[in-house]
C-alpha cells in the first residue's frame, strides 16, 4: 500500500452467507472473506459484520465499509426498511451501528443495487449507459444503475423485480405479499416444488393442494398490504430517487 492509495471494505450480507472483500482505489481485490451468515439474533449479526471488517483490515486501518444488503435501505435516513430475508436487521441505523463497532465510515446499501454499480464501473456493465443486474441467491434482487448512478426510485424499491408479483394465488413471500417471482424462482421456490408431490402420482394430494391454494386466496385477501407492493401502500417519500454515493 502506498501513502496515497486509500482502501475499503466490502461486505454482502446473504441469507445464508456472509461474504467481504478488502479493495484498493482501483477495485483491486486485496483479501476475501466467506462465512455463514449467524443470524440467531440482532446483536450476533452486528458483531459478525464487525469482526469481519477487523479480520479484512488485517491491522491496515480502512477508509470506509460498505455493507450490501438483502433488503430496502431508506434514501434519506440510511436506516435498513425492510429485509425479508434478514428480519433481525429491520429498522436498523447500520451505518450508525457500523461505525460505532469498527471506528470507520460505514454506508449500507441494497445489496443488489451495489452489485449493479460494482458491475458498471469494473464490470459487464462498464461501457455501458444503463445497467440491470439480477441477483439470484437466497432470494431475487435487481438494481438499476444510469448513467454511472444507482436509480433506486422514489420509494427505494426501483429494479426489485424479486417482489413482482406474477402468481397471485401464489406462495406467502417473506416481504408479506403473495405470489412475487422471488417465491417461485429463489431457493424456496425450488425447495418447495421438489417436495411437493405430483399430481399424477396422487390425485388425493392434488385436491388438498388445491384446497390449499383456495384457502391461502382467501387469507390474502384480508392480508395487510404489503410494503413492496407501492400500489397498494404509499411509498415512503424521502428523496429524489438518485443514490447520493
Ligand atoms: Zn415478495
Amino acid at each position: 500500500m502506498t501513502a496515497n492509495t486509500a482502501e475499503y471494505v466490502g461486505l454482502d450480507v446473504g441469507g445464508t452467507f456472509l461474504k467481504g472483500a478488502r479493495i484498493d482505489e482501483t477495485g483491486r481485490v486485496l483479501s476475501r472473506l466467506h462465512e455463514p451468515i449467524r443470524k440467531e439474533s440482532r446483536e450476533a449479526l452486528l458483531a459478525q459484520f464487525a469482526g469481519a471488517v477487523k479480520t479484512l483490515e488485517q491491522d491496515v486501518p480502512v477508509a470506509g465499509v460498505g455493507i450490501g444488503l438483502p433488503g430496502i435501505v431508506d434514501i434519506g435516513s440510511g436506516r435498513l426498511r425492510s429485509a425479508p430475508n434478514l428480519s433481525a436487521l429491520n429498522g436498523l441505523d447500520l451505518a450508525a451501528e457500523i461505525s460505532q463497532r469498527t471506528g470507520r465510515r460505514s454506508f449500507p446499501e441494497n445489496d443488489a443495487n451495489a452489485a449493479a454499480l460494482a458491475e458498471a464501473w469494473l464490470g459487464a456493465g462498464r461501457d455501458a449507459e444503463t445497467v440491470l443486474l439480477v441477483t439470484l441467491g437466497t432470494g431475487i434482487g435487481g438494481g438499476l444503475v444510469f448513467h454511472g448512478r444507482i436509480w433506486a426510485g422514489r420509494s427505494g424499491y426501483a429494479g426489485e423485480i424479486g417482489h413482482l408479483q406474477v402468481e397471485p394465488e401464489g406462495a406467502r413471500c417473506g416481504c408479506g405479499s403473495w405470489g412475487c417471482l422471488e417465491t417461485i424462482a429463489g431457493i424456496a421456490g425450488w425447495v418447495r416444488r421438489a417436495e411437493r408431490p405430483s399430481r399424477a402420482a396422487s390425485p388425493r394430494c392434488a385436491g388438498r393442494a388445491s384446497s390449499a391454494r383456495r384457502s391461502s386466496w382467501a387469507r390474502r385477501r384480508t392480508a395487510t398490504p404489503s410494503p413492496w407492493r407501492s400500489s397498494t401502500t404509499p411509498p415512503v417519500r424521502s428523496g429524489s430517487g438518485w443514490r447520493r454515493h
